[in-house]
């Protein structure tokens, strides 16, 4: 049996905001992944069938790579249709927040939507969401935020309205955040939500290989090239770095989604339990981090590079140059593992070797 684990307080506040209003916003955060965007679609398809005015706004533009979760030509991209989005917000009656704890992590979206008398309804998995929402379920040990999307759904007693083009939905972020099953799916429910979204019976391989397998002839090279002449190693301290400049990035014509998997790729390695993947996008330096165990990455993240995310999966950005990003990185495995201090040097010289 699948547990209510939200409580019901919660689901009636919930139903009750629904209920009374017609024009509803979903929207997830920026560079949007298989789980922001199959849990915001899957909501969207959802309150359609309820008869609401459902549109899904996303800070910036959805990878390619995605583009085949059902509905997706529908989504409005706030960086290409500026004045649509803005439209759908400031008419919107209820807005849902999906998968992000912070409002900085839907950029300029957040401008636009903290000054408008409209409630905020979260739905996430992310540790420590801020205090501004009006309903907020937040359940940093699911799964997903595609689990969460379902178990609302479940409680309100809404699952009859699942069709085959939401379970899609859901069923592609209860795939990609878990690594296409690998990881933070350890609880039995998780399994008996993936049965229920499955007897929808959508094309459950052409889902799989499009969300996990599917990768340009560039990208493919692009990565080929970043394992074989990029990936650096640090094996004392169980660590893989990857990082690689506009100029490599532009020889593979890059384009969004194509480095995706990239950051997990090291930790096939046995002595390697993290890796972390540096990306020198136009506007800031994109750090991905992934790490086995209970050797956690949303702390170094947070504390190294301005982010944040799961124990395991973890990202961040970095306001400054590659070659200062990597520095940062060398920083992170000299406070995390201290070498021991050469017995035969005064502590003055050692000293000045820290500071040169
Ligand atoms: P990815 O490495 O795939 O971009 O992100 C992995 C996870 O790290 C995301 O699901 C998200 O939870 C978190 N994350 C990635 N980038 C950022 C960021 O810039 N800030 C914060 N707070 N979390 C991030
Ligand atoms: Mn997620």
């Amino acid at each position: 049996m699948i547990s209510p684990k939200i409580d019901e307080k919660t689901i009636e506040k919930l139903r009750a905001l629904i209920n009374g209003v017609q024009r509803i916003a979903i929207t997830c955060h920026k560079s949007p992944d298989g789980d922001a965007l199959g849990s915001s679609m899957a909501l969207c398809h959802v309150l359609r069938r309820l008869g609401k005015d459902a549109v899904v706004v996303t800070p910036d533009m959805v990878p390619k790579s995605l583009e085949f979760i059902p509905g997706m030509r529908e989504v409005v991209v706030f960086t290409k249709h500026e004045q649509r989005a803005k439209k759908v917000l400031g008419e919107a009656q209820l807005i849902f927040c999906l998968d992000f704890n912070s409002i900085k992590r839907i950029d300029r979206l957040g401008e636009i939507i903290e000054p408008l008398n409209v409630k905020l309804v979260l739905i996430d998995h992310h540790l420590d969401p801020e205090d501004i929402f009006d309903v907020s379920i937040s359940f940093p040990e699911a799964s997903s935020t595609c689990e969460l999307v379902f178990r609302v759904l479940m409680q309100m007693g809404l699952l009859r309205y699942m069709d085959r083009m939401a379970a899609s939905c859901l069923y592609v972020g209860l795939m990609t955040d878990t690594g296409g099953f690998a990881y933070s799916c350890d609880d039995p429910e998780f399994y008996e939500i993936m049965a229920s979204v499955m007897r929808r019976r959508f094309d459950r391989i052409t889902l799989y290989n499009k969300a996990l397998n599917t990768f340009s002839a560039d990208s493919v090279r692009l990565q080929g090239y970043a394992l074989c002449e990029k990936m650096q190693l640090f094996p004392e301290q169980g660590a893989a770095l990857i990082v690689l400049s506009k100029e490599e990035l532009e020889r593979f014509n890059y384009n969004r989604g194509d480095t995706e998997t990239l950051v997990n790729k090291p930790l096939a390695i046995p002595e390697i339990y993290w890796s972390v993947f540096m990306r020198e996008d136009p506007d800031r330096i994109k750090i991905s981090c992934r790490s086995q165990g209970d050797f956690s990455v949303s702390e170094i993240c947070a504390r190294y590079y301005n982010g944040g995310g799961h124990e395991n999966a973890a990202g961040g950005e970095f306001d400054g140059t590659l070659d200062e990003a990597v520095a940062v990185f060398h920083q992170i495995l000299e406070d995390l593992f201290p070498q021991p201090a050469a017995p035969d040097l005064p502590s003055t010289s050692n000293q000045q070797t820290i500071n040169n």
